[in-house]
């Protein structure tokens, strides 16, 4: 059949088919390891072809551009680049777009911790969708939502991984007047039902609820990979790769199929700004490196131009390169290896022990990490 059908296994899970079947013949299901794919109601297809047309994967090279410039971004706010898992580039993003009366989308966490885009109109809910989600985010309705704002006649900006702003421009038909993107650098995501057993883990470890969880806190040993979380009566913090979760997610046995074989893990970039971790910093600019973090940011497009300079007051920043933006960063060169074991990673994911029967491991080098004075391992760093 001419549908969504033939996308199998590529398939971002953006759900711009979902939105856009004149039909309605096609829904969003959870496979067995917990990542939506279309199912269609093939009776009731009448191939038109709208899905096909509006899907990314069918369009990968639209709106691609190669970055105009790069910088360093160090958010000026202490609270804010405090709550933001690098530089605070894409909350500086959200600041001006909100600034300029526009609405902007990005992934938060709800009560249960389940992950989705939601629109912000305020700064006071600017808040949820800062820091890392590391999780796939739920794109819900949002591109129908933006499409209605754009009709509106209001400023948007979108958020998100590369295929999620694919996916929005596929569901668009191109770029649109007022619309603004920030794509991430990404690696991958572990499926939405990973992270659900995991919350239900550490709430069985802390004998508690958890009502806080950031990925990325900066709260103990400042910009890193250390998450925290909070329960009424205690707080935990770890570096992630001595975590059950973490330490799957960094070394990519999780991810969705298609981020192994991701057409956005180059420097041909999606959005109008990219933003990463910029963790060659500390030998490339040494002066400029902050233990509360630094972003990367790349401008690709002149619609990014605009947004940056809206940007630009609210952080110190310094020009960069893109070889030095590229240093440490595998997906910025090519997709994320698929090991060997993710064949199976998801085989248990049903069973009760499923999370804590994962495996750490030894992580001599992670472990020591974890001990040393943050000081030392900036100047280790910078050597
Ligand atoms: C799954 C994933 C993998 C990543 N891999 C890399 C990498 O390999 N290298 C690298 O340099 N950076 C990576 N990042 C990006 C990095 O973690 C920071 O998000 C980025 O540096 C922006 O930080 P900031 O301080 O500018 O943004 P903040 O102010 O902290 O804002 C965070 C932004 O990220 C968006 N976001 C958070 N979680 C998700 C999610 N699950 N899905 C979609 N959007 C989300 C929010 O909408 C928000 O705009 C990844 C992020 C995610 C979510
Ligand atoms: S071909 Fe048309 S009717 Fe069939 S699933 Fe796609 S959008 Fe729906
Ligand atoms: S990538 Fe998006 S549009 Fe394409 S099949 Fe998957 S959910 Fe549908
Ligand atoms: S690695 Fe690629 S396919 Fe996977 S979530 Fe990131 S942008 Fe999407």
């Amino acid at each position: 059949m001419e549908n969504i059908s033939r996308i199998n296994e590529k398939c971002f899970g953006c759900k711009s088919c979902e939105q856009n079947c004149p039909m309605h013949c096609i829904s969003m299901r959870e496979n067995a390891e917990g990542f939506w794919y279309p199912t269609i109601d093939e009776k009731n297809c009448v191939e038109c072809g709208k899905c096909l047309k509006t899907c990314p994967v069918e369009n990968t090279e639209l709106h691609r551009n190669v970055p105009l410039t790069v910088w360093a971004w160090r958010n000026k706010n202490n609270v804010d680049i405090m709550k933001s898992a690098s530089g605070g580039a894409a909350d500086s993003a959200a600041k001006a777009v909100l600034q300029m009366g526009g609405v902007v989308y990005g992934a938060a966490y709800d009560e249960q911790f389940v992950v989705s885009h939601i629109e912000v109109k305020n700064n006071t809910e600017r808040e949820k969708i800062q820091s890392s989600k590391y999780v796939q985010s739920d794109p819900s309705d949002s591109y129908s939502k933006v499409k209605q704002r754009l009709a509106e006649g209001k400023k948007v900006l979108y958020t998100g991984t590369p295929c999620q702003i694919a996916g929005l421009y596929a569901f668009l038909g191109g770029d649109k007047l007022n619309l603004y993107t920030v794509d991430l650098i990404c690696h991958g995501v572990p499926s939405p039902k990973f992270f659900k057993k995991y919350i239900e883990y550490q709430n069985k470890q802390t004998d508690g609820q958890i009502i806080y969880f950031n990925f990325r806190s900066k709260d103990k040993r400042g910009w890193g990979t250390q998450y925290l979380l909070k329960t009424k009566t205690k707080t935990k913090t770890k570096t992630l790769s001595l975590d059950r979760y973490g330490k799957h997610f960094i070394d990519g046995d999780c991810y969705r199929e298609s981020c192994y074989r991701c057409p956005y893990a180059n420097t041909s970039r999606v959005g109008d700004i990219t933003v990463g971790d910029f963790w060659g910093i500390a030998k490339s600019h040494p002066e400029f490196n902050s233990p509360m973090g630094v972003s990367s940011v790349f401008v690709n497009t002149q619609k990014g131009q605009e947004l940056f300079e809206k940007m630009k007051p609210f952080a110190d920043i310094e020009q960069a390169t893109l070889k030095e933006a590229v240093v440490k960063q595998h997906n910025l060169v090519q997709p994320s290896n698929r090991p060997e074991n993710r064949r199976n990673f998801y085989k248990e994911i049903d069973e009760p022990d499923f999370v804590s029967n994962l495996k750490v491991g030894l992580q001599l080098k992670a472990r020591i990490k974890a001990v040393l004075p943050t000081k030392w391992i900036q100047r280790i760093k910078s050597l």
